[in-house]
């Protein structure tokens, strides 16, 4: 090992493949380390002074995590089914309290089991993600020690946000509850693994399924071609804002609002995609105990209210969810993997194949790329075909000169129009995505020990 731990994690940020997760910042025992807001969101800024151990290199999600070394280690085992992981049950619902449901993301089921933790005594507080802190525009995390301090992070934030530099403002002593995007999720399982006092204290991981995120120059550009001045400041964002799937709102000083749905502000994403998205290959978050994801399926879009997919992940969140559902928590209906998957196959396949391949061009032009110590066993050469338009369209829509373009596009036309392309898009590509997906295997490349 030649390089120093600073030298280590400088380049990763310089390699481009930082998450910003904030877990070298939260190791730093000397606190002299912190993360920056950048516009590809946050940045560690590595004290020479630091005290960062060296087992940052096995769980900096920019660099390397060994998925089957912490599958074997955390479940005992490696999964069967390498697309979502190791499953307990699979349920599709929702939280029964209107009030939350409706303020929720999709169900409203991570908020309302977090909640419930906190009022039975399971957890002294829950690690959340809270938009609208410090500024209303800016998310953060947040150690909620009330059921209204979680009701009010419900909702998904989409830009990157450090969650784990929490880990040295927490007390040992104490039992907490935390929400993880899936590499962060890992993360903390391998800081679990290694016996680590502040991660152990953790007692509950839950986490949404992570596709795409977005860098936070995405809202900056989203008022401007909406016509809002900079003078004009943000007082208020919500990403899901509304009825299920609901829209992006923004409430400006002067009191202009802006609304669009999710469908629409999607077109955001060619523009703003963050590397993390783009290399991460754990779209379900395989390493929470609990996971939830939109219910994406004709049969619950068009009743709107919120739907969620949820997972569990191991028999004491199962208990936990059959006791919610029990006490009129939560509405729950076992759904068989199989119609849970396919309301996810594009995503879970962007990650799974597409991540890869990613990754691998990114090693064959000499950039560096995250190593999770496996790869599918194989990919056709359709799908690479596939993921060379999906890549040539973000290595495009970064340049200036098409976030220039945005400008010259309204958003009531570009968002239709793009979400129309993109349904055309998925039409024509679903086969290849699709094909092969059933019988995904994979090939373990990490060292076993
Ligand atoms: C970046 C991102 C991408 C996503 N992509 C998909 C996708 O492609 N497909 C899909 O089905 N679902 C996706 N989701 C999940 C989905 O948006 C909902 O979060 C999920 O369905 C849970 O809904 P809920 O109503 O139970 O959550 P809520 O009850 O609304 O609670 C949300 C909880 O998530 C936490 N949270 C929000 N944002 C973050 C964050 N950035 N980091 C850590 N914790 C956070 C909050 O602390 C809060 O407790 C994504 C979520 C995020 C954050």
């Amino acid at each position: 090992m030649s390089s120093t731990v600073k030298e280590f994690l400088d380049q990763v940020v310089a390699g481009g493949t930082c998450t910003g997760c904030g877990l070298c910042a939260g190791l730093d025992a000397s606190q002299k380390s912190y993360m920056r807001a950048t516009p590809k969101g946050p940045r560690p800024v590595i004290s020479v002074d630091h005290e960062i151990p060296e087992m940052i290199r096995q769980c900096c999600a920019g660099h390397r995590i060994d998925y089957p070394g912490l599958y074997r280690q955390h479940y005992g085992q490696v999964p069967e089914n390498w697309l979502t992981g190791i499953i307990s049950e699979v349920y599709t619902g929702y939280c029964t309290d209107e009030t939350i449901r409706r303020n929720s993301s999709s169900g409203g089921v991570l908020t309302a089991v977090l909640c419930y933790l906190l009022e039975s005594g399971e957890i002294d507080a829950a690690v959340v993600v809270t938009q609208g802190i410090p500024e209303p525009e800016k998310a953060s995390v947040v150690i909620a020690s009330s059921t209204a301090e979680i009701q009010a992070a419900s909702q998904s934030v989409y830009v990157p946000v450090s969650t784990l530099d929490i880990l040295n403002r927490l007390d040992p002593q104490k039992r907490y509850a935390i929400t993880c995007l899936p590499e962060q999720s890992a993360a903390l399982r391998v800081l679990q693994q290694q016996g680590h006092a502040n991660a152990l204290s953790i007692k509950y991981v839950l986490g949404p399924y992570t596709g795409t995120a977005i860098y936070p120059a995405a809202i900056e550009t989203f008022q401007r071609i909406n016509g809002v001045k900079k003078q004009d400041a943000v007082t208020s964002l919500k990403w899901r804002a509304g009825e299920w799937p609901g829209y992006l709102e923004i409430i400006t000083r002067s009191g202009k609002v802006l609304r669009s749905p999710k469908v629409y502000y999607n077109f955001l994403i060619p523009f703003f995609v963050t590397n993390a998205s783009l290399q991460s290959m754990d779209f379900a978050n395989e390493f929470a105990d609990l996971a939830v994801g939109d219910a994406w399926s004709p049969e619950f879009e068009s009743q709107g209210q919120g739907f969620s997919v949820v997972v569990s992940r191991n028999e004491k969140m199962t208990t936990l969810l059959k006791e919610l559902q029990q006490k009129g928590v939560l509405s729950l209906r076992k759904e068989p993997l199989e119609s849970a998957s396919a309301m996810h196959g594009h995503m879970i396949d962007f990650k799974k194949r597409g991540s890869y391949i990613r990754n691998r061009m990114r090693r064959m032009f000499g950039r560096k790329a995250p190593d999770f110590g496996y790869k599918p066993a194989s990919v056709g050469i359709k799908r690479i075909m596939v993921e060379l338009v999906i890549s040539a369209i973000f290595v495009l829509g970064k340049t200036r000169l098409l976030r220039l373009m945005l400008y010259l596009l309204p958003e009531r036309i570009i968002g239709p129009l793009f979400n129309t392309l993109r349904l055309k898009w998925k039409k024509v590509s679903r086969k290849t995505k699709r094909q092969g997906l059933e019988s995904y295997a994979v090939v373990i490349t990490e060292k076993q020990p």
